[in-house]
């Protein structure tokens, strides 16, 4: 997503300079954030492509290299490797995203049951799975709480799939809700049959006759047709760390203008670690779509000749979750306390230093419609 809207800001202020995107995987443009939503709207993963990579090859006039992972930056000498091409570069912009974190082995007899979904080829082969699955309804269980969790717990329950949802923490969505706003979302999903097995974690996962064991941590067993890994994403560094560019847990570090330690080499998207801003680790994460938009934006603007440093304003995350709408924007710093108001379902938390000033906030149920008001009164992300 970063790349290519990159790509097409860059190319609305410049029509001639030489674009090449490089992908590894299919090139195809669609919104990452649909993949969780899908389901239950009965779309199909080809009906996500909004272009494939020949469309969006001649829409941009740049070339697109698709299944093509490059291997190793050259940095001294200007260079991509790519199996046993060099391929030259003026100025180099990474955008290679965040990759799921696996939390334990899975032993290659359960490969096709078990998913992580973190692009459209992912999801393609879950749904080719899924699609496969004899009778309606399989029972699908979903291993982290985090927003991909809770998404896909939502939308495959509303597609008529028996949803266990395990997690280590005491409620779901911990990184954006205070325990209480987690508490109303577990709710949510138990009124609906979501399971939830919460404070729980995955001790082993193993096969008994086509069906997945799950062993959980006290012991418990329960048993799926398929399993789903949502436990978190990592930044891709690999690539830059490899070439001596300044990097951290949190991604490749840059300044506001998206530049890395090294000449000439950008970098944006879930991959960068702008200005200390994106810690997918402790709560605060600006792995979202908004940060990338804008920094794709600015980057255009420096890369064609207008220097120009991003800027994250307070844009809360939507939770696609209909059993009980989410909206947060969680605080930068930790807050001094959380008041929360409401009851049932409709929660307004807000977070706040030691004088009352608001920093971030969380929002369930149908105080969800007080993000926008809410958002111009909390300081920026990045201001
Ligand atoms: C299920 C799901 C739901 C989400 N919902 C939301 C939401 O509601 N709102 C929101 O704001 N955000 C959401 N997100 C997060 C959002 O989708 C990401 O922040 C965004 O897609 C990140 O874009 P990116 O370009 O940085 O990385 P990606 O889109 O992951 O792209 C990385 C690209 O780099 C390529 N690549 C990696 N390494 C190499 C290499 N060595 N060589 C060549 N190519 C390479 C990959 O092939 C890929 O094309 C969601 C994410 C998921 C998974």
């Amino acid at each position: 997503m970063a790349g290519l809207g990159l790509a097409r800001a860059v190319r609305s202020r410049d029509a001639e300079c030489p674009i090449t995107l490089i992908t590894a995987d299919s090139g195809d443009d669609y919104a990452k954030p649909l993949l969780s939503s899908a389901f239950a709207k009965r779309q199909t993963p080809d009906a996500l492509v909004m272009r494939d990579a020949v469309g969006v090859a001649e829409a941009l006039r740049a070339q697109v290299r698709i299944h093509t992972p490059v291997e190793a930056i050259d940095t001294l000498n200007r260079r991509l490797r790519i199996g046993a091409e060099q391929l030259p570069y003026d100025q180099l912009v990474l955008a290679t995203g965040a990759a799921p974190w696996q939390p334990f082995a899975i032993d290659s007899l359960l490969r096709d049951r078990v998913f992580q979904i973190n692009d459209l080829d992912d999801y393609r082969r879950f749904r080719a799975t899924l699609d496969r699955h004899p009778g309606q309804q399989a029972r699908i269980a979903i291993i982290g709480a985090g927003l991909v969790g809770c998404e896909f717990a939502n939308d495959l329950h509303s597609g008529g799939h028996r949803i266990a949802l395990i997690a280590p923490e005491a409620t779901p969505l911990p990184r954006l809700l205070p325990p209480p706003l987690g508490q109303a979302l577990a709710e949510a999903f138990d009124g609906a049959g979501i399971r939830g097995y919460f404070e729980r974690s995955v001790a082993a996962l193993g096969d008994n006759d086509g069906e997945v064991v799950i062993t959980l941590d006290d012991g418990d067993r329960l048993e799926a047709d398929l399993v789903l890994i949502a436990t978190g994403l990592q930044p891709r560094t690999a690539l830059a760390e490899a070439a001596g560019l300044a990097v951290s847990p949190a991604g490749i570090l840059t300044d506001r203008y998206l530049a890395t330690s090294e000449a000439n080499i950008h970098a944006l998207g879930d991959v960068a670690c702008v200005d200390g801003l994106n810690a997918p680790g402790n709560g605060l994460s600006a792995m979202y779509v908004q940060p990338l938009q804008a920094s794709a934006k600015a980057l255009a603007a420096t890369l064609t000749g207008t220097p120009t440093p991003v800027r994250y304003g307070a844009w809360p995350v939507m939770v696609k979750t209909p059993l009980l709408p989410v909206a947060a924007l969680p605080p930068r710093q930790t807050p001094a306390r959380w008041r929360i108001e409401g009851e049932a379902g409709d929660f307004s938390a807000f977070a706040e230093d030691e004088t009352g000033r608001l920093l971030g906030f969380a929002l369930t149920g149908r105080c969800v419609r007080r993000k926008v008001e809410l958002a111009r009164a909390a300081p920026p992300l990045l201001g």
